[in-house]
């Protein structure tokens, strides 16, 4: 930190007053929804990742400044999954550009699964039949999130590789999921996984907070910009100010 940094609250340059929040250019009319877990030491993790340690690495008291020591897998929390994940010479995450993750969305909602239970059309079509055409973004809101917390996060329901194929087939460019994986956990077979990025396209795992969104709406997951198989993104729904957000 430069010595001559400005003290807290000091203003920069004349830039005019601080504008308030939700205000802020053309975003103003957007209301904002973290969909996001937070990342902290000893959060849960995949079943073999490595596990997520942060601790000081310089403070105030002893340094000057308090700067935090983090380590962490590169699926940690709410995290996308680039193609390389699974698939040996497919696109890593610099090969994944911020359009391919930002977008409109469906949030297709199968509430009452069942501990492991596998997923398909039926369940993704009990409220009605999904349209042919999908926007690029898919979320599907089993209410598992709740459990991120909780040993139940092991036990979360799967989808059907058939059903991601045909979600595929309808349009959908990245697969968004409020479970650990959309493939049965701690099993050695990955089917969703490698029909969703065996053809390119994206995983989002481990988001949260689908039950405050509407079913349609814009999603943006923001990575970190990491260049291998996966990075931790910030999941943010972007919902028009003064819409019905009842699921
Ligand atoms: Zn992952």
């Amino acid at each position: 930190m430069p010595a001559d940094a400005p003290a807290p609250g000091r203003a920069v340059a004349p830039l005019g007053p601080v504008p308030q929040a939700g205000a802020v250019g053309p975003l103003g009319a957007w209301e904002l929804r973290d969909l996001s877990h937070p990342i902290a030491d000893g959060m849960p993790v995949y079943p073999g990742d490595p596990e997520v340690h942060i601790g000081a690495a310089l403070t105030l008291d002893d340094d000057g400044v308090d700067v935090t020591d983090i380590r962490m897998g590169s699926h940690t929390g709410t995290h996308v999954d680039a193609p390389s994940h699974t698939v040996a010479g497919g696109r890593t995450m610099a090969d994944v550009a911020l359009d391919d993750l930002v977008g409109a969305a469906v949030v297709l909602r199968v509430p009452g699964l069942a501990d492991d239970e596998v997923y398909g059309m039926a369940r993704l079509e009990a409220r009605g039949p999904l349209p042919e055409r999908l926007p690029p973004i898919v979320l599907i809101d089993t209410g598992w999130a709740r459990w991120f917390g909780d040993e139940r996060r092991l036990r979360h329901p799967a989808l059907d590789p058939d059903a991601a194929g045909e979600l595929l087939r309808r349009g959908m460019r990245v697969l968004a999921v409020d479970t650990l994986s959309p493939d049965p956990t701690g099993g050695a077979a990955f089917p969703v996984h490698g029909v969703v990025l065996g053809s390119g396209r994206l995983i989002v795992e481990n988001v949260t907070g689908l039950e405050q969104v509407p079913d349609r709406l814009q999603v943006g997951f923001f990575p970190l910009r990491l260049a291998g198989d996966g990075a931790p993104v910030r999941a943010v729904a972007f919902l028009p100010h003064g819409a019905d957000h009842a699921g």
